[in-house]
């Protein structure tokens, strides 16, 4: 699978971890996408659980699906976005798809009979999954992003397979660490010495870095610069500064401030190449991000909310990502506010308070926690006609308050709710049932791309502009079949289903009676990108505008 010239970056965190290494790599990637080169992100996960698809979210954050329906961490999403395109499955690398391959190989007497060792099976194991997804798509350079910090005992493998790949092919291959410069407020000052500790740490790997990019509350001076570069024998302009600043979208600019990129190119021996990726239009998003002219103010109603803010823009990063690129272009900064559906069940909060936000989100979701919150939720603001998108989970729920209020289906509810429930107009599909049967939870469900054909004269066929679209799944439950007829005759529009007509994608109501009533069963929010905003925020968004 090798390919031959194809060059790699590897970034590793020290310090600490939680500094914005999946920023950093996802922003070296789109400064050299800019200078003309197919770049690969790469993300590597060193836990045991084989993708994201098991972990709770308030755990791990957001669970992100590619195309393919890889369950991947939410990292790939930052690559996907700033890269402004779909990554392949190889992409994402956990140790418990390396080492269950490993043990997978040994079982079928793979390994000839040879004592099978950490090193070098397991390690060429990585070293493989690199080459392969560096050979794949016509890439040009690798970033490939360690996940934890040098010197956790689980990432460990993951460096030396990344050292062993330099002594290989040493032209080929560059290391960057970022770490953190703590300015402690008794002592005033940035201190360099974490930095220098975490360097030296990886030395002791056998790997020096190439690059640190410095990231601390403030600019890095040239004092400190100087410092790391003669304590850690780094040239001092290849020492980054990384300050802290309010919007992700505005590190790539701050990298080429630097000329990271530049630098970069010279460091692997390679030429900047005419594109028409440049950072002109990146720019330009990122200024609008800075200077809006209004506001938007959404609720989100969810249920994994008590665990703090950091916790939940985690658990929700592509859905307020979506909102941001359609707001900003639209001119507006988006005001989030988070509610939790179990308020509405304990009466700790009034329906009425949802009359003073624009518009409503009820995202995608698992179990039945908070539900009859949510169904109250709806209810309340498809009568007061408060604009609704609701994504998966949010999009089942409205189909079932529409069957209870409208059709009149007393009970009605979803399998996952309640499996005895006399209507259950949202169903688990035939082949979930043995799945879930036999406790087979992992990588299972519907995931990844499926086309949606679009109803002619609706919200969503006139958002997107064309009749068939692609968008990506992540669930078990459908709209039950033996309901759709009864639902349309209410007045629920079906806007998109599979083109064999047998899954409901899209429900809508007509505009004639609510401004902007929608639910997708599909996630659009994993394929919206900053300068490709995706069509159904962006029409949200626009009549929370004017609502
Ligand atoms: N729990 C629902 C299902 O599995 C919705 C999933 C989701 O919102 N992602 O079908």
């Amino acid at each position: 699978m090798k390919k031959k010239g194809h060059k790699y970056i590897f970034v590793m965190g020290g310090v600490m971890s939680g500094v914005g290494k999946g920023v950093a790599s996802a922003s070296i990637g789109k400064v050299l996408q800019a200078n003309g080169y197919k770049v690969n992100l790469v993300k590597v996960d060193p836990y045991l659980n084989v993708d994201a698809g098991t972990m709770n979210p308030t755990e791990h954050g957001e669970t992100f699906v590619l195309r393919s329906g890889l369950e991947t961490d939410q990292d790939m999403g930052n690559y996907e976005r700033f890269l402004g395109r779909d990554l392949p499955e190889e992409n994402y690398v956990t140790s418990g798809m390396v080492y269950s391959k490993v043990i997978e190989r040994e079982r079928n007497l793979e390994y000839d009979g040879k004592c099978v060792e950490a090193i070098p099976h397991v390690r060429d194991e990585i070293v493989d999954r690199f080459e392969k997804a560096a050979a794949i798509n016509g890439s040009q350079i690798s970033v490939i992003e360690i996940g934890g910090t040098v010197g956790d005992f689980q990432n460990a493998m993951f460096i030396e397979a990344a050292r062993v790949m330099k002594s290989r092919n040493p032209d080929d291959i560059l290391f960057i660490m970022v770490t953190y410069l703590p300015i402690p407020s008794k002592v005033g000052e940035m201190k360099t010495k974490p930095t220098q500790n975490a360097i030296r740490q990886l030395n002791s790997y056998g790997v020096q870095p190439d690059f640190v990019i410095g990231r601390s509350e403030e600019e890095l001076d040239e004092r400190r610069k100087d410092k790391i570069a003669e304590q850690c024998n780094i040239r001092p302009d290849h020492v980054i500064s990384a300050p802290d600043i309010d919007s992700i979208y505005d590190v790539p600019l701050n990298f080429e401030r630097d000329g990271l990129s530049k630098l970069l190119l010279k460091a692997l021996k390679l030429k900047k190449k005419p594109t028409k990726h440049t950072m002109k239009e990146w720019a330009a998003f990122a200024k609008k991000v800075h200077n809006p002219k209004k506001e938007v103010h959404i609720a989100v109603i969810g249920k994994y909310f008590s665990t703090g803010d950091f916790v939940l823009s985690d658990a929700y990063i592509s859905v307020i990502e979506a909102i941001k690129f359609s707001a900003y272009n639209l001119g507006a900064k988006p005001i989030l506010t988070w509610i939790s559906s179990g308020d509405f069940e304990t009466g700790k909060k009034k329906l009425s308070e949802l009359k003073k936000f624009d518009g409503i989100i009820i995202p995608g979701g698992f179990g039945t926690t908070g539900i009859e919150g949510k169904i109250k939720v709806i209810k309340y603001i498809r009568e007061n006609k408060i604009p609704y998108f609701g994504l998966c989970y949010g999009m089942q729920l409205a189909v079932v308050e529409y069957a209870r209020n409208v059709l009149g289906l007393k009970g009605a509810t979803t399998r996952e709710m309640d499996k005895d429930a006399e209507h259950l107009v949202i169903d688990i599909m035939e082949d979930q049932k043995e799945k879930i049967k036999n406790r087979n939870y992992g990588g299972t469900m519907r995931l990844g791309v499926y086309p949606a054909q679009l109803k002619k004269g609706t919200i969503a066929r006139k958002a997107y502009g064309k009749d068939l679209v692609e968008e990506r799944h992540r669930h078990r439950y459908e709209v039950n079949p033996e309901y759709i007829g009864q639902l349309e005759t209410a007045g629920l529009v079906f806007s998109g289903a599979s083109p064999n007509k047998k899954l409901m994608e899209i429900a809508e109501l007509s505009k004639s009676v609510h401004p902007f009533f929608l639910g997708t069963q599909f996630h659009p929010e994993l394929q919206a990108r900053p300068l490709l905003p995706h069509p159904l925020f962006t029409e949200f968004v626009k009549v929370c505008l004017e609502h």
